[in-house]
């Protein structure tokens, strides 16, 4: 078990900080370079999110944790921005409040898929907070490590 905490500016430059951080911590636990890909893609998207929805590019703190337990590595990642009106829709493939950003409204698709658990928990005018987990080794030996 191995536990950790990071608070950062929700500037994009830290999108690449907060992925490469998580991979740091990850990496004791021996995942494939798949399954590491599949955590900096989702870590990314979730990171996006606080600062383009969340403070929608205004300044504010996003909370990122992290846990291992076994083979499992748990994150959570919050802001304390604008929060989710109806969190089904949002989760919904295409859905985006953006789409004259040309966002395609697949981050949380793509969270979903990428990671063994995910869920999202928000209050309106509150902020988010994503929690997702992979399991390593849950499938397919012989991927590059
Ligand atoms: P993409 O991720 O493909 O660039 P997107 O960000 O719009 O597009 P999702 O990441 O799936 O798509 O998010 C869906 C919608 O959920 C967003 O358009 C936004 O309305 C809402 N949302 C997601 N994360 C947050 C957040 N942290 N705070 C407020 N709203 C959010
Ligand atoms: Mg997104």
């Amino acid at each position: 078990m191995n536990e950790m905490q990071l608070k950062f500016l929700s500037r994009s430059e830290n999108e690449v900080f907060a992925r490469n951080v998580v991979a740091a911590f990850a990496l004791p636990l021996s995942p494939t370079l798949s399954e590491l890909s599949d955590v900096k893609t989702a870590v990314s998207e979730a990171v996006t999110n606080c600062i383009v929805h969340g403070y929608r590019g205004g300044e504010g703190w996003v909370t990122l944790a992290c846990k291992t337990e076994g083979a499992w590595l748990h994150i959570e990642i919050s802001d304390s921005g604008s929060g989710i009106d109806d969190i089904s829709k949002a989760l919904t493939p295409f859905y985006t409040s953006l789409p004259e950003e040309e966002r395609s409204g697949m981050g949380f698709t793509i969270m979903q898929t990428f990671m063994s658990d995910f869920s999202v928990q928000s209050e309106k005018g509150k902020g988010t907070t994503v929690r997702m987990s992979k399991q390593f080794g849950a499938k397919a030996e012989g991927d590059a490590r």
